[in-house]
């Protein structure tokens, strides 16, 4: 079934395509009390993102929110980084003068 707002191809069952279009022959079998609905399983629904269809501002938005975490993130690795080198080079600058005596 192809859709005629997006021209894209969508199962026979489809009720809403991607795009937002409706298909009303679903929609109806939808409506109907008698139409048996798919069984809907009780599992935690798997998710794929096909991509991402966000507006060109919440884009910018998501993007500068993440650009400002990246700071504190970057200074709490640059931290660690730190303590870590620190005791690496201690240890090695301890073994070294060990070795020399
Ligand atoms: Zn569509």
């Amino acid at each position: 079934m192809d859709c005629p707002k997006c021209k894209i191809t969508c199962p026979p069952d489809t009720v809403r395509c991607d795009c937002g279009h409706i298909f009303k022959s679903n929609a109806v079998a939808y409506n109907n009390p008698h139409y048996k609905k798919p069984v809907e399983s009780t599992s935690p629904q798997e998710v794929t993102v096909k991509g991402i269809d966000m507006p060109f501002w919440n884009m910018v938005g998501f993007m500068v929110k993440w650009t400002l975490a990246a700071i504190p993130a970057m200074i709490i690795i640059s931290v660690i980084y730190f303590i870590i080198a620190a005791v690496v080079t201690g240890g090695l600058t301890g073994l070294i003068s060990l070795i020399e005596k």
